[in-house]
């Protein structure tokens, strides 16, 4: 393999472009030709094809957002699609592609491999909701903005005795309100894998009530429904006022964490080391602080469980 492509597909998370630069850097230290094609596959089908050199990822390691910019292609979902973005790659000479996106991202990439062409999918998500991996590039990232919102918001909900219902993304994972639930202390976690019974919700509010407690901060992940349906239920059920904050998408900007900017180094560097040793269709990962290395097509569509004693944890402390 002397020329392999890199993308970024689907939501943007923060950490892509630590990933494409060791994608470049590693590609270019092994002695390869590393092309970026700009605008996620509906780009590729276009053509949007340009070599990088090392210099074109400099002073992007500490970037949110993308510097080959994303997209989302319906055309592309089609065989007629992924043919025509398999020829624009092969007029170029390009031999493998790195995908860096979430799970429609992934089953693109599957789609490609499965028609010939050699893929290697990165987990690039704030949501942490792809299989194979304990952590997507982003996630880290947006717990942190997300817990600082929480400290934010903790402090004039205690001036003011309210409680506040803040929601978080993560799509139909409820990954990013566990943690960060858990890290700014919330009284309640509402997350699409735990189904909650409002009864149950203020007994558990009450209950800190009772003993003094005037303020309340509850996290619910958009998978579960609005902050504004969860406020108006509460208000007609219970006559409880709240106040809502939904951080949108605050949560998918910023510079990347150390962390975030580690994981992405390491997995865009496996990335090229497959494809010169000339294995495609894999999914690559990070799982009990080692990289690893899946079947795409078998990660593709699915989300490993939630770390169920994270659950039981938040609920023990919350008392
Ligand atoms: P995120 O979860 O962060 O939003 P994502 O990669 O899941 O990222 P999608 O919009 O689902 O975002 O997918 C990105 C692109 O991947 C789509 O616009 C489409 O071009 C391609 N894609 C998605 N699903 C498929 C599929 N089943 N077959 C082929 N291509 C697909």
């Amino acid at each position: 393999m002397k020329k392999i492509a890199v993308l970024t597909s689907g939501g943007d998370s923060p950490g892509m472009n630590a990933a494409i630069r060791a994608v470049v850097r590693k590609g270019i230290f092994s002695g390869l030709e590393v092309y970026g094609v700009y605008q996620g596959y509906q780009g590729l089908m276009q053509g949007q094809i340009k070599k990088l050199e090392v210099g074109s990822v400099g002073d992007i390691i500490h970037r949110g957002g993308t510097m080959l910019y994303t997209a989302r292609s319906e055309e592309f979902k089609t065989d007629e699609g992924q043919y025509k973005a398999i020829s624009q790659l092969k007029a170029l000479g390009i031999e493998g592609l790195v995908v860096i996106g979430g799970d429609g991202s992934y089953q693109g990439a599957a789609k490609l491999t499965e028609k010939g062409f050699p893929c290697i999918g990165l987990p690039g998500t704030i949501d942490n909701d792809i299989a194979g991996t304990d952590y997507t590039i982003g996630f880290d990232t947006a717990l942190n903005t997300v817990v600082d919102a929480i400290d934010k918001i903790r402090d004039t909900a205690t001036s003011h005795d309210r409680t506040f219902i803040i929601e978080v993304m993560g799509r139909r994972a409820g990954d990013i309100a566990l943690w960060s639930g858990l890290a700014g202390g919330a009284e309640t976690i509402l997350i699409p894998e735990h189904p909650h019974e409002l009864e149950e919700m203020m007994e558990r509010l009450n209950s800190g009530i009772s003993r003094g407690k005037k303020h309340s901060i509850i996290v619910l992940a958009e998978g579960v429904g609005s902050a504004d349906d969860l406020a108006g239920e509460l208000m007609g059920k219970f006559g409880l006022e709240t106040r809502i904050s939904v951080l949108g998408h605050i949560q998918r900007g910023g510079k990347p964490t150390g962390r975030d900017r580690v994981l992405a180094s390491r997995l865009g560097a496996k990335a090229v080391e497959l494809l010169l040793e000339g294995k495609g269709g894999r999914a690559i990962g990070i799982i009990k602080e080692q990289i690893v290395d899946l079947d795409l097509q078998e990660i593709a569509g699915k989300k490993d469980p939630l770390p169920e004693n994270l659950y039981i944890l938040s609920q023990e402390l919350s008392i």
